[in-house]
């Protein structure tokens, strides 16, 4: 072993070499690495993050080998696995990118105190953000509950800090004998699906990795970004960055989508407004951590919520008769992706045409979506059933069927995931009961037989939601 006393580089969603400013200080300090990533039993993410995280730790592995280290994935609870090995491998920092949800920020702030009593400097620092979330407050100093003066502060304040470029050189210390037993083998994470393996469609659809992120990046930046704002709403068009899940797992920083975006010269404020969005969903997380469990509108408590167990299967699997609604839930399952206009219409859906509690979906979401985090997903899922802060009002209620007319107007994004209607013309695609049963025949389809007819009436799920809204509202005076 080197005699300079090596860092211990932690990785937890920060799977990269690029703008890593914890690998950025160690390398300043000419200190040899030891990096590791904890596989935290409680902290894992759900089942299709799961299968990306899984990628994730391989392709820093990989790309740590070819420099020299390698990624060492070690079991066990944070709280003790780190101390002890900063005690074997005589380290003196331990070195992390902070995180932000509440589990993680607890496990932190614990972890740096028993380091600091054994004498072992913890340094965090910040890349997952633009802003860290306790910086953005109202000129009274609290949270921002309105995301336009939030983004409107945040544009008027500094640019974000430049990113840093990968260490132009790196070393690495080997791991401590004595810690062999908590070190998992690559081929034993645990963390992809086996019996069934559903994980097929995540491998057709993505790649993790750094390389990947700069890839997506770069050819989302060479398409019209200007048409970004009016395209983003089509589904069928491949007009936004599909970059969330590399966000969610740290392939790429905000940081550096500005700096690319700014460098491109491209008009793309509504692009960078929705990374405002990923902000303000964070800042409000960090200020209520039960974002996920409680109507951040408390008086919500007393909406009735029904009990639907098939309605909520029927929606899980894309089988609600609404072609819009299926076909997200189908693209869904099968890349564990959705487009957001479709994830606006599928909650809305969910929560107010059966009257399905919002915390339903969002479970949904987290176990099946591998772009979830703590705070975009409960935010949107907030907004859109209207117990949000700045969210759409629960007496708006989408239209699934004019969504479904107007932002896939010729019936291509249905047709791709709901294979049954492939022949449907578009004039009868979007609500497909609408058409006479011998018309659909000549289409190849029987409803109940190829594909479900509609679950509830449109109208009558409407009148249902609005009685609803009225029992809550005069039950809250
Ligand atoms: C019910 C619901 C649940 C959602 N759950 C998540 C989630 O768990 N994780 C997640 O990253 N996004 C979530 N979103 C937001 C949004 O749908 C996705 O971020 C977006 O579809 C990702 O595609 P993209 O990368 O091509 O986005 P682009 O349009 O290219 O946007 C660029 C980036 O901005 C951020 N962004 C865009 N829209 C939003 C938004 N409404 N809220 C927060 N950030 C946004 C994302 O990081 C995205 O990658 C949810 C939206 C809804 C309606």
């Amino acid at each position: 072993m080197t005699s300079v006393s090596p860092v211990l580089l932690w990785f937890r969603e920060d799977f990269r070499l690029t703008d890593n400013a914890a690998l950025w200080a160690a390398a300043q300090e000419e200190r040899p690495l030891l990096c590791i990533f904890v596989l935290e039993e409680a902290a894992l993410p759900g089942g299709a993050a799961r299968w990306w995280l899984d990628g994730a730790i391989r392709v820093l592995d990989s790309a740590l080998r070819k420099r020299g280290g390698a990624l060492h994935v070690l079991s066990g609870a944070a709280r003790e696995v780190i101390p002890h090995l900063a005690r074997v491998a005589a380290v003196q920092a331990v070195h992390w990118n902070r995180r932000y949800d509440p589990v993680g920020r607890e496990v932190d702030t614990a972890l740096k105190t028993a380091l600091k009593e054994e004498g072992i400097v913890a340094r965090s620092f910040a890349g997952a953000l633009l802003n860290e979330p306790w910086t953005v407050r109202t000129k009274g100093g609290a949270p921002f509950q309105v995301f336009t003066p939030y983004w409107r502060a945040v544009r008027a304040a500094e640019p974000p800090r430049v990113p840093v470029a990968e260490p132009p050189s790196l070393s690495f210390v080997e791991l401590p004998e004595e810690m062999k037993p908590h070190l998992v083998p690559l081929d034993r994470l645990g963390l992809t699906p086996t019996s069934p393996d559903w994980a097929g469609g995540l491998r057709d659809a993505w790649i993790p990795g750094e390389e990947e992120a700069r890839a997506h990046l770069t050819a989302f930046l060479d398409t019209d970004v200007e048409a970004y704002a009016e395209e983003r709403d089509r589904p069928a068009q491949d007009a936004t960055s599909r970059l969330s899940p590399y966000l969610r797992f740290g392939h790429i920083t905000p940081a550096q989508i500005w700096q690319a975006v700014e460098r491109s010269g491209k008009a793309a404020d509504k692009f960078l407004a929705e990374l405002g969005w990923r902000e303000f969903a964070w800042s409000l997380l960090f200020d209520r951590p039960d974002l996920a469990m409680r109507n951040l509108r408390p008086e919500f408590d007393a909406l009735p919520w029904r009990t639907d167990s098939k309605g909520l299967a029927a929606w899980q699997q894309g089988r609600t008769g609404y072609p819009l609604v299926d076909a997200g839930m189908r693209e869904l399952w099968r890349t564990g992706w959705m487009h957001n206009r479709v994830r606006m219409v599928v909650a809305s859906f969910l929560v107010k045409h059966l009257l399905i509690d919002w915390r339903e979906g969002e479970r949904w979401f987290a176990d099946t979506l591998v772009d979830h985090d703590p705070a975009s997903n409960p935010v949107n899922w907030q907004w859109n059933a209207g117990t949000g802060v700045d969210a759409a009002p629960f007496f708006r209620i989408m239209n699934p069927i004019l969504q479904s007319r107007k932002f896939d107007p010729e019936g291509e994004y249905i047709r791709r995931w709901v294979p049954e209607l492939a022949r449907v013309p578009a004039s009868l695609i979007h609500a497909p009961w609408e058409a006479d049963a011998d018309t659909l025949r000549a289409y190849g389809v029987v409803l109940g037989r190829d594909y479900p007819g509609p679950i509830v009436d449109h109208k009558g799920a409407r009148a249902r939601a609005l009685d609803a809204w009225g029992e809550f509202r005069k039950g809250i005076g």
